[in-house]
């Protein structure tokens, strides 16, 4: 019997000393020695064409900075996908992801879809992005950690990859971790407290301390429910909405 590949990331990127990297340590750096996921990284440079290694030019139209050529970024691609596929045709569905301002934006649902998959091959962009014709010519789905700007894709590979790897099995230590926390459904996580019992004249609520397995539940869904009104009206009213009140 075929026994399942662990979860793959294929990670393009001009920086391949960047990895592991943080992915390295702690509960993803451990569960990627103990075998539970894996990575390949591959540099983009290696697929250049002259020999100089260039990788990028300058903007058609003028402009500041650097694009990144698409017929380097395609063989890369290309070739990274064709061997990891003879390995294992299930590559085939994985995404193709490219990190950008302009994606998806990651979230949880996200990072359950792409942890399904099985693996993903992920392009870090550099400089002012990539040549648009790439995103066109191949099955790119582009996601973007926020609206904001970093300036380079590997600290969002960073986050999507840790985000997944720490739901795989026998990463995280107890199983309830993965899904009683915040957005496991639909709400933001409760407060969480621990010893000292009293600390700065503050209690820890009594409720916590009172070993009533239901009410400690109640408790803490409520204040979920209103940590999430509170801070995140759009989370709130799509739960809601799948969730009509009294309905609980
Ligand atoms: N000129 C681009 C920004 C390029 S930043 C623009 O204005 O949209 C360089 C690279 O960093 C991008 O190619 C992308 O891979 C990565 N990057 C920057 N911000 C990001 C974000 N919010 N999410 C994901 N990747 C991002």
């Amino acid at each position: 019997m075929a026994t399942a590949m662990p979860w793959k990331a294929r990670v393009l990127t001009l920086y391949p000393a960047m990895f592991p990297g943080p992915l390295g340590q702690s509960l993803a750096g451990r569960a990627l020695s103990e075998g539970r996921w894996s990575l390949a990284v591959v540099d983009i440079r290696d697929f250049a064409r002259d020999k100089h290694r260039t990788v990028d030019d300058t903007p058609c139209g003028g402009g500041p900075g650097m694009v990144m050529r698409p017929d380097v970024l395609a063989a890369a691609i290309d070739e990274t996908v064709a061997a990891a596929q003879a390995e294992d045709p299930a590559v085939a569905q994985q995404p193709l992801i490219y990190f950008s301002p302009r994606g998806r934006r990651l979230d949880q649902a996200l990072v359950h879809e792409v942890k399904a998959a099985g693996g993903a091959t992920l392009l870090c962009g550099r400089f002012e992005g990539v040549d648009e014709r790439l995103l066109d010519a191949r099955p790119i789905v582009e996601v973007s950690l926020g609206d904001f700007v970093l300036s380079g894709g590997e600290i969002a590979a960073y986050a999507l990859i840790d985000a997944v790897v720490r739901l795989l099995p026998g990463v995280m230590g107890a199983e309830e971790s993965g899904t009683e926390e915040s957005f496991a459904d639909g709400l933001l996580e409760y407060p969480q407290y621990t010893r000292p019992q009293v600390w700065e004249d503050r209690a820890v609520p009594e409720v916590l301390l009172s070993g009533h397995h239901e009410k400690i539940a109640a408790w803490r869904r409520d204040q979920a429910e209103k940590i999430t009104a509170a801070r995140r009206p759009d989370l709130w009213e799509s739960y809601r909405r799948r969730k009509p009140a009294g309905k609980n």
